[in-house]
């Protein structure tokens, strides 16, 4: 029927949320509500926003992580 064709359209309201890591560009599932995340590929944090309950976006990095940063004068 039409109307089971266009169900199967529809995004997967069950699906995870995922992001991107800006450095290697691994997908990896942040923790609910939590404002960072550490990427498991290659295990650098990064700062996320989140839109709604469902989507997030990295901001971007948290510099005390990234090695070598604390060393930098600015
Ligand atoms: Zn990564």
């Amino acid at each position: 029927m039409m109307a089971a064709a266009e169900k199967k359209n529809r995004p997967d309201p069950g699906r995870q949320v995922r992001v991107r890591c800006l450095a290697c560009f691994a997908r990896f599932v942040p923790s609910p509500a939590s404002d960072r995340a550490r990427c498991p590929a290659c295990g650098l944090w990064w700062r996320l926003a989140w839109v709604g309950e469902d989507f997030a976006k990295i901001r971007g990095p948290v510099w005390e992580s990234f090695p070598g940063m604390e060393d930098v004068d600015i």
